[in-house]
């Protein structure tokens, strides 16, 4: 396996095509580009079946869909992960949990799992292919404006039924995990210029 090494432009710390990544409930996925990456019809079938047969208590086949649904989600991340490397220079995505968000222990690590899955994918392919990634603080993600970057947006549990929403203070429209991937691409940028001096140091340590 060959490990290309990361390189932003050294003028500007910037590297070219650089997205930020919204993992959320609703849709897997949303990007600081405004893609919605949902899980297929197919996968809420299968879920939908499983409800089924564990209200009918059979467990042979309770197990047998548990697989599918396992295998189908892997399978989804994978080509999702291959694709997001194929085309960008560098990708942020938030540091969510799920214990913030979903309600049932079974919903949690189900989230938890597939999240901590891709964000390993995106780390490993990433490397590979010479793709900067990084996992970035997404705390106040949601709450700020992506145009005005104030904390205008919802907040809270109650907040989390809101999906769109405008800015009182810049008047722009959001759509709410939109508006979040574009505060992880912007707190990405903000990591990665800080990181810059940081690795020169040393030769300017030299240099004095
Ligand atoms: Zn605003």
């Amino acid at each position: 396996m060959i490990r290309v090494e990361k390189t932003p432009n050294p003028a500007t710390g910037e590297i070219e095509r650089s997205v930020g990544i919204d993992l959320g409930l609703k849709d897997f996925a949303a990007t600081s580009d405004a893609r919605v990456f949902g899980l297929e019809r197919h996968y809420r079938r299968l879920e939908a079946k499983l409800g089924k047969a564990q209200r009918a208590r059979k467990k042979t086949r309770v197990r047998a869909l548990h697989a599918k649904i396992k295998n189908s989600r892997k399978d989804r991340l994978h080509k999702l992960s291959t694709a997001l490397v194929k085309e960008y220079g560098a990708i942020f995505i938030g540091n969510v949990n799920a214990s913030a968000l979903a309600r049932t222990r079974m919903a949690k690590s189900v989230l938890d799992a597939g999240w901590s899955l891709f964000r390993t994918m995106l780390q490993y392919k990433g490397d590979c292919a010479g793709v900067w990634f990084e996992e970035v603080d997404e705390r106040y993600s949601t709450q700020t404006c992506g145009c005005c970057n104030r904390r205008t947006g919802p907040k809270g549990r109650e907040g989390l039924g809101i999906r769109e929403w405008a800015c009182l203070e810049c008047g722009a429209y959001h759509q709410r995990d939109i508006n979040a991937a574009v505060s992880i691409l912007a707190a990405g940028r903000r990591r990665l210029a800080e990181g810059i001096p940081v690795l020169s140091a040393p030769c300017a340590a030299a240099a004095g």
